[in-house]
């Protein structure tokens, strides 16, 4: 993913609306990437920032915003433990049924 697909992914991220691949490939884009990070923090200050203050909470922008962060990578890291968990399975799946076979024309 280069700077300009980053760049049109981030409301969709701050919207909760990215997944799977789309959602991996961003967030490896973003923290590699320190423009597309400050390009994330300000439409995330101005998106999400602003409601809280103007609802008078108190806002900590790098504690959320870094706690978002975490909430993307743990559901990409949920995302590979599953296609591993399936990719197994298929794999077990296949075997079973090269062992039918071979047992079947014995
Ligand atoms: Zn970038």
């Amino acid at each position: 993913m280069n700077c300009k697909e980053a760049e049109k992914k981030i409301p969709a991220f701050l919207n909760d609306e990215l997944d799977g691949r789309g959602l991996a490939e961003f967030v490896e884009h973003i923290e590699d990437c320190p423009e597309c990070m400050e390009e994330l923090s300000i439409q995330f200050l101005v998106a999400e920032g602003m409601e809280q203050l103007e609802q008078g909470n108190n806002f900590n922008l790098q504690e959320a915003l870094t706690s978002k962060l975490e909430n993307a990578d743990y559901r990409i890291r949920i995302n590979r433990v599953l296609r591993h968990v399936l990719l197994i399975l298929e794999a077990a799946v296949a075997a079973a049924i090269i062992a039918a076979v071979i047992i079947v024309s014995m």
